[in-house]
């Protein structure tokens, strides 16, 4: 439905369609689309829209009514677009690329196009081997988008032939054209700094509840841990950091634009932050100020007994040994030891904490059944210090041989073998509650991560045999891809065989990869470079961020008591056209997004969790539009009516709108509570001679009247179920085409029925 807030329409310029191949509420969270939406609306240049694979149940009738794929914003046909840019985050998603593109109603296969058809661009961290998709996509984008990509669309934007076009492109750094593609290298983006202007601060505003329901803000990029299975540290190389002001300056400008009440930080690795400590005062600072929450991501277990504060451990925390075994993490590199892991644990159970999820892998190069059992002996031994009131965790992923890592060459080991190892933590693990991702996924990923010269036509198989949707438990067709990839089955490479994705160069060396392979089957470990210093990993200059601060204090001061209110306002909003389909919990949430955004000194309430005390008219039922919602709010300063009026009616989303308002003063009771009856009219009844009679026959409503033939006004009490318009006509057996809640009304002093607004 849209009804999101931070839209921005009047753009000009050609069409360029984003879309991340997975629902709206997993790709409206995804931060690589804000970014690409954010980098591409800076130009001014384009006309920038929105798109999102409709869910299982709206692309079953799309399909069967042959329904067009509209964009978000405006409806229009997303293959009328000039460019439409896939965010393609994991490999997971490729079938729903075909079946988008199918969608579109354009050839599955780049060949069989012509100049009437959008020109179909990918990028995103899923592409690190894009051979499986190549027969599908036009131009590929690899790596960073502010590395590169603004040159490649003024390209494919122009006014060019498509050929023109793409042989242009194909000259670019970091793009790949497979058309033209005769095995040259083509380098993996890497964008210098960080830039403040590239981050996207006027982020969009879902009315739905999304995933990831906050402002994100990427506070580093890039990792030199090393973890020897971990795709990103090597497509990321060297760390990059914003500054902790640059930070600090984009949480408070998106808090401000958005008005979410919860910002999220994004880092590969949060606690690596060279200066952290500065970087948590400006958080304090602002969750004092803004009264927002701040999230970080999960810590290394390594640096928990370095942080002071109760921040690190509100709620559940997060450790990643990735491994039980001191053996198998010095194989994968992260060599955390056994007590360093049981002192994190014992440091969150001070400090607090009310779970811990730990994530570890099956299947990784070496694994014995030893080190399987050592994930049951450790989880547990971490439930024991949490005791039984508190919740742990051990989330269990198939191990993935990714491209550009130094396990590259390593098999996957079968999805049977893998469901047995993780059958094996599940029996031996008596106090820890273990959960895991279906080895059968894994193996389809497996086999689209390290796919050769006939993936395509593997995938294209896949998807026309059903499969789509691989990622969705309840969706994953097995059936359809047990066939295909036990044909293909991969099995590893040897050192010296030829990568299918060898053509993409990330910047690290090839025989530092071989290094570190060998190094992993001798145990040896290899220390960070911000420590130990440069291993020549190719990566970057050798020239590296300073290593973080060991101790971090966290809520250094306690967040000050709140403003006192000292004036109320109460409102009155109408909710029509498609936000007659927000439910009233959407609605609440938006309403405190929008106060957020407004600026006014609206009055929170004290405690640990700071909430802005609103309070609104009885809910109406979803799909009901009304004329005559109220709510009311305090404020700790006295504002000017007309100023709160134009401070909130320019930040509500379309279908909202305020209709009238006062100040209360005095005692007042919550118009929830005050409405004694509510007037609706409903339009376009078919039969309201029916509806009449049997108004007539059931004391349902307190009065009732026709006008215009197809409408009834009714009056009925709106606390009591049963005289719900929409539950009446049902009764009645006659339909209609809409209701709208016209007015809230009360008893005065006289007794007669008055608008809420009327009386306090
Ligand atoms: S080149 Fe050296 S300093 Fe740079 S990321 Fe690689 S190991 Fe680290």
């Amino acid at each position: 439905m849209g009804l999101e807030y931070n839209v921005f329409q009047e753009a000009s310029g050609p069409r360029v369609t984003l879309v991340y191949p997975d629902t709206y509420e997993l790709g409206a969270s995804n931060f690589g689309l804000r970014v690409v939406h954010h980098l591409l609306l800076e130009t001014g240049l384009y006309t920038v829209r929105r798109g999102f694979h409709p869910a299982a149940d709206m692309h079953r009738i799309m399909k069967e009514r042959d329904l067009q794929w509209l964009d978000l914003e405006s409806g229009d046909p997303i293959c009328e677009s000039k460019v439409v840019g896939f965010g393609i985050s994991t490999e997971i998603l490729y079938t729903n690329v075909l079946s988008l593109l199918d969608l579109m109603k354009i050839e599955l296969r780049s060949k069989n196009r012509d100049q009437s058809d959008p020109v179909i661009l990918a990028g995103g961290g899923g592409l690190a081997n894009p051979v499986p998709l190549m027969p599908f996509v036009d131009v590929f984008f690899l790596g960073e988008a502010e590395a590169g990509l603004l040159p490649l669309m003024k390209i494919l934007c122009s006014d060019l032939d498509r050929d023109e076009k793409l042989a242009r492109a194909a000259d670019l750094p970091s793009v790949l054209v497979p058309s033209l593609h005769t095995g040259q290298s083509v380098r993996w983006a890497v964008a210098e700094e960080l830039n403040i202007k590239d981050a996207p601060v006027d982020q969009i505003v879902p009315m739905a509840t999304v995933a990831h329901d906050r402002t994100v803000v990427e506070i580093s990029r890039g990792c030199t841990r090393g973890c020897r299975f971990c795709q990103a540290s090597q497509l990321s190389r060297p760390v990059r950091e914003r500054s902790p002001e640059d930070i600090v300056k984009l949480i408070t400008d998106s808090v401000k634009s958005t008005g979410w009440e919860q910002a999220g930080v994004l880092s590969l690795s949060f606690s690596d932050y060279s200066r952290l400590n500065r970087l948590i005062r400006g958080f304090d600072e602002i969750e004092g100020s803004m009264h927002v929450r701040i999230s970080q991501p999960s810590l290394r277990p390594d640096t928990l007994p370095g942080l002071r504060g109760k921040r690190f451990f509100k709620g559940s925390v997060t450790m990643a040994p990735e491994a039980g075994s001191e053996r198998m993490r010095r194989i994968i590199n992260k060599p955390l030891s056994h007590d360093e892991i049981i002192m994190a644990v014992e440091t969150a159970a001070r400090m607090g904490a009310r779970g811990i999820k730990l994530y570890f892998m099956v299947g990784l190069p070496g694994e014995t059944d030893e080190d399987v059992l050592a994930i049951a002996s450790l989880a547990d031994a971490v439930a024991k210090i949490m005791g039984n009131k508190r919740k742990v965790t051990a989330a269990i992923s198939p191990f993935v041989p990714k491209p550009h890592t130094p396990f590259q060459w390593c098999r996957q080991p079968d999805h049977d073998e893998l469901w047995r190892r993780i059958q094996l933590v599940r029996t031996n693990c008596r106090r820890a509650r273990v959960a895991w991702n279906d080895p059968r996924v894994s193996a389809v990923e497996y086999y689209l991560c390290t796919g050769g010269e006939n993936s395509p036509d593997i995938l294209e198989k896949a998807y026309r045999n059903g499969a789509v949707f691989d990622g969705w438990s309840d969706l994953f067709r097995w059936d359809v891809w047990k066939e295909l990839i036990a044909v293909e089955q991969p099995a590893g490479f040897a050192l010296d065989d030829p990568l299918p994705w060898s053509f993409i160069d990330t910047g690290v060396k090839r025989e530092w990869l071989i290094q570190e392979y060998k190094r992993s089957f001798k145990e040896e470990i290899l220390p960070d470079c911000r420590e130990a210093g440069c291993s020549d990993c190719g990566g970057c200059n050798g020239v590296v961020l300073p290593f973080p601060d060991m101790i971090v204090s966290g809520d250094a001061n306690p967040l000050p008591l709140g403003e006192p209110p000292v004036e109320r306002v109460r409102l009155r909003f109408s909710k029509t056209g498609l936000a007659r389909f927000t439910s009233h919990l959407d609605m609440v949430r938006m309403w405190t997004r929008a106060l957020r955004r407004s600026g006014l000194p609206v009055y929170y309430s004290s405690g640990f969790a700071r909430r802005m005390k609103l309070v609104f008219s009885q809910p109406i039922p979803l799909g009901m539009g009304s004329e005559s919602e109220y709510l009311d709010f305090q404020l700790t300063e006295s504002v000017e009516l007309h100023d709160v009026l134009k401070s909130i009616s320019s930040v509500l989303p379309s279908g909202f709108r305020i209709t009238a308002s006062k100040k209360l003063s005095g005692k007042y009771r919550s118009p929830g509570a005050l409405s004694t009856a509510a007037e609706y009219i409903i339009h376009g009844i078919d039969n309201a001679d029916r509806l009449i009679d049997y108004l007539r026959n059931n004391e349902l409503v307190s009065s009732f009247s026709v006008f215009d033939i197809d409408k009834v006004r009714m009056i009925s009490d709106p606390k009591d179920g049963a005289s719900r318009p929409d539950k009446i006509m049902e009764a009645a057996g006659v339909k209609w085409e809409s209701i709208v809640r016209s007015n809230i009304l009360v008893a005065d002093q006289a007794g007669q029925l008055v608008p809420l607004l009327a009386v306090t």
